[in-house]
């Protein structure tokens, strides 16, 4: 018998992390290297990871929202140790009125918009001092910046603005890095090097993971990664560099022989079409497991893979267990979610989505470990 697990199991392994880190920012040797660490550090715990990457040297984390920046402002990240305080940018920038609390809290806002530059100025009006942000120019997402149609005349409205403003960084986003034949890629690259020219001289930052693996002409002065971080596939379908960073298992709870013609779960909408051993696992929707899984999943026992048959449920899902070495396959045994066997990234194309909503979904009934923390 292997061991027995009493509740679905979460292992984050920071070694990986930081080793994908180190990887990362070799890659991108003339570049300083940041960390995206928004939606709770992709899932595996924003303050757990951004400790471990200061003592790797990460020196810049981005977070979306203000609640996220507030707790990694609030927290000790091993900065009496290290020569300089790690920078914490805001990339959603600041919304009306929380300008105080961003000034207060030394958080470092990305301004998207001119109202964002226009507030942020009179802010630093107000504390009789230029305050430091990151200026965002939208190169083809039509999401988040000034859009670098019209640049000139957002300049012409916030040149007197930008000059009460530290410019940190001017940052872009790439919205088909992970297509390196897209010519948008170097679309956008040209656009931002244009932009530049009009906007107050800071170091230039573009590329997100996959970003990194286009070249160094992408790299410029500051690298974002988040996926690759934490193990995703930055070039999803291509061989992955990265280290796979989590471990997700959860127990069988029941084991049973069925026949020939037999119907599996919710909407019977699998039928056995011989004598099968199907497995019960205590895990599901509700913990994240997405049940666009169903019937398409695969999942790994006792190193073997077995398909997930029927309907993921909210609490369960019922595995084809008839090709596992039974040793493995009884109460308590565990099954393998995520892991060496089934990448993050082989979940995520089985329920049709991407490894950013599996690691960001994980959800909150796992017991968690963390190897490697600082
Ligand atoms: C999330 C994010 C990143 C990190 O992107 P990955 O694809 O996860 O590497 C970088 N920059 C911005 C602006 C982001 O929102």
């Amino acid at each position: 018998m292997t061991h027995s697990l009493r509740a679905p199991r979460l292992v984050v392994d920071l070694d990986a992390v930081a080793a994908n880190y180190r990887r990362l920012a070799a890659m991108a040797a003339h570049a300083a290297c940041g960390a995206a660490v928004k939606g709770d550090g992709y899932g595996l715990g924003a303050l757990d990871v951004a400790r471990r990457l200061v003592s790797e040297g990460c020196r810049t984390f981005f977070v979306a929202t203000l609640d996220e920046a507030l707790e990694l402002r609030g927290a000790d990240l091993g900065v009496e140790r290290t020569e300089r305080r790690p920078t914490v940018v805001l990339l959603g920038g600041p919304l009306p009125g929380t300008e105080a609390e961003i000034v207060g809290a030394g958080v470092v806002p990305v301004l998207n918009s001119v109202e964002q530059v226009q507030r942020w100025a009179a802010a630093a009006r107000a504390a009789d001092r230029r305050l430091p942000a990151f200026v965002h120019v939208d190169t083809g997402m039509e999401r988040l910046g000034l859009p670098h149609h019209g640049l000139d005349g957002a300049i012409d409205a916030i040149g007197d603005d930008l000059a009460t403003i530290e410019v940190v960084a001017v940052m872009s986003h790439l919205a088909c890095a992970d297509e390196p034949a897209d010519e948008r890629n170097r679309l956008q690259l040209e656009r931002f090097a244009a932009a530049r020219r009009s906007l107050p001289a800071a170091p230039a930052s573009l590329a997100n993971s996959a970003g990194i693996l286009l070249g160094e002409a992408w790299h410029l002065d500051l690298v974002r990664p988040g996926i690759g971080l934490y193990g995703g596939s930055p070039r999803p379908g291509e061989p992955n560099p990265m280290r796979p960073t989590v471990r997700l298992e959860a127990p069988i709870v029941q084991v049973r022989d069925v026949p020939a013609g037999a119907t599996i779960g919710y909407g019977a909408a699998h039928t056995t079409t011989g004598p099968t051993t199907i497995a019960t696992v205590a895990v599901g929707y509700a913990d994240g497991f997405l049940r666009a899984a169903s019937g398409r999943g695969v999942v790994a026992v006792g190193g073997r893979r077995a398909p997930i048959v029927g309907r993921v449920s909210m609490d369960l899902i019922t595995i084809d267990v008839s090709a596992v070495d039974p040793s493995h396959v009884h109460e308590g045994a565990p099954v393998e979610l995520i892991g060496p066997t089934v990448t993050v990234d082989e979940v995520a194309e089985a329920a049709g989505t991407i490894s950013y909503e599996i690691l960001t979904d994980l959800g909150a009934r796992y017991e968690r470990t963390v190897l490697g923390s600082r």
